[in-house]
């Protein structure tokens, strides 16, 4: 048991992750965690859902009166028949990767660009306000931090990416300042981002980096969402080039903070998340 966890009582509440296959997660760790020190009598578990069993997955979310799930790939998009109601940021994203059970209304939300905002401002003090940025890729993740940093004031997004439909696609979440992108954008941006798989732990060779290093330089910030291996070679180039470096560890943490608060309205330990997922 998490230290601090309550006993499994009739009372206690289950939260879970619906996805396929979904084994490995760090999210059971950050949750229950997260319970123990709130106090919150709940258990957080995986549960592998395969996608023809989906709308019943979510019908349990009622009929065991769940405090919430998180939804991940493959159901991110195909959730959203079976939910009474999409925040805007879901809609918009067309993604769901929260369920709120509202008395057994379900309210679908999208939290990974409020997470990668908040690790932006608290774990490198960066506000992307008046910031001109450039994001690597136009897949789920990508999406969610091109409307986020919209959202948070950025002047400007130059996306990326290999398929130029999907970037397109990723501009009209914000027309006003999003465009498409060429490598000559990353040299002039204050924050870097890379949405891709490109460098993640088992995708491709590990030195496989998505930017020419000599772009890199003091003025930026660097992000991968990649979060293992901690520091991808992408990290390694822009630290040794003077660049500011960030995980997309922070990403996580907080989009899961955010997700308990929606299913408690309390504020969430991000600290003693973070600790129950690495080893300081
Ligand atoms: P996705 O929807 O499959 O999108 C992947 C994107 O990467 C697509 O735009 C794809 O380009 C591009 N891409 C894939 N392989 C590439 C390659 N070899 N070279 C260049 N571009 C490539 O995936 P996702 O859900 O957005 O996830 C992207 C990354 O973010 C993953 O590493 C994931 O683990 C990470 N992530 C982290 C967090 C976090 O909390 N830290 C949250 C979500 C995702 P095309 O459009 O051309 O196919």
């Amino acid at each position: 048991m998490t230290e601090g966890q309550q006993a499994i009582s009739g009372a206690t509440r289950l939260a879970a992750l619906f996805g396929y296959p979904a084994r490995y997660s760090l999210s059971p760790s950050l949750h229950n965690a997260a319970y123990a020190a709130m106090g919150i009598d709940a258990r957080y578990v995986v549960l592998p859902v395969q996608p023809e069993d989906l709308g019943v997955a979510v019908a349990s979310v009622r009929a065991f009166d769940m405090l919430g799930a998180s939804v991940t790939l493959p159901h991110k998009e195909g959730v959203i028949e079976f939910l009474d109601e999409i925040s805007p940021t879901a809609n918009a994203l067309n993604a769901v990767n929260t369920i709120v059970n509202d008395s057994k209304r379900l309210i679908g939300h999208n939290t990974d660009g409020d997470g990668f905002v908040t690790s932006l401002n608290t774990d490198a003090g960066f506000t992307p306000a008046q910031q001109s940025c450039v994001v690597l890729g136009a897949g789920g993740a990508a999406r969610a931090v091109v409307l986020a940093l919209a959202n948070a004031g950025a002047s400007e997004i130059a996306i990326i990416n290999r398929t130029p439909e999907r970037s397109a696609a990723c501009v009209d979440l914000a027309p006003q300042i999003a465009r498409i992108g060429t490598t000559s954008d990353i040299a002039t941006a204050s924050l870097v981002v890379n949405a891709t798989p490109v460098g993640q732990h088992g995708v491709g060779p590990a030195d496989e980096t998505p930017v020419d290093t000599a772009l890199l330089s003091d003025q930026h910030l660097v992000v991968d969402l990649i979060y293992v291996p901690e520091q991808t070679q992408l990290l390694i180039n822009a630290e040794k080039q003077g660049a500011q470096t960030l995980n997309g560890l922070g990403m996580l943490i907080h989009q899961a903070a955010r997700q308990i608060e929606l299913w408690t309205g309390q504020q969430a330990p991000v600290d003693i998340m973070r600790n129950a997922v690495t080893d300081n």
